[in-house]
């Protein structure tokens, strides 16, 4: 799981926040990690903390949120899918298939994973991690509005040198 979270930059840790930039252990706020892959290769990672996140997300139109809500709700069977997370011993069995579509990833062209970290670095194991194929998060990018979706890009195009698809941190 280290290894899967690591960034593939460093080979260690994420240390620093995307947006501001300050060394996530010492925000004292939880933080998100986000990897989105195309075959076997990283396109694009990053962690940003729970107040920039939150800043992020706050122009966004009530209405994307909830279509994003709608689509985490809709699209993946969380019941059956925390029945398997608690059977299984390692939470990286979470990444073998898509968390919505249940897609292996061995057939994936392009997939994205996201986890949660506690103020004090710890994994969280709840919703997340989790697995996302790109036709999926394509699905739940596409139910943005367009103001959602420019918010959206925005945030890629300014920290990540977009354009990319990843919606990673929208959940
Ligand atoms: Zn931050
Ligand atoms: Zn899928």
């Amino acid at each position: 799981m280290d290894e899967w979270l690591a960034s593939e930059e460093t080979g260690e840790a994420f240390s620093l926040c995307v947006c501001c930039r300050l060394p996530l252990v010492e925000i004292d706020e939880p933080w998100l990690v986000n990897k989105e892959f195309v075959g076997e290769e990283c396109v694009m990672e990053y962690a940003i903390c729970q107040p920039c996140r939150e800043r992020v997300m706050e122009p966004m139109d009530e209405a994307s949120k909830q279509a994003v809500r709608t689509f985490l709700e809709a699209q993946i069977d969380w019941e059956a899918r925390v029945k398997e997370f608690m059977l299984d011993a390692d939470a990286t069995g979470r990444f073998h298939h898509c968390v919505s579509c249940r897609a292996p990833r061995s057939g994936l062209m392009g997939y994205g994973i996201s986890a949660l970290f506690d103020s004090g670095g710890s994994l969280v194991e709840g919703a997340l991690p989790l697995m996302m194929c790109s036709p999926c998060v394509g699905k739940m990018t596409a139910a943005l509005t367009p103001q959602g979706r420019m918010i959206w890009g925005r945030f890629l195009e300014r920290y990540l040198d977009g354009p990319a698809t990843g919606t990673g941190g929208l959940l």
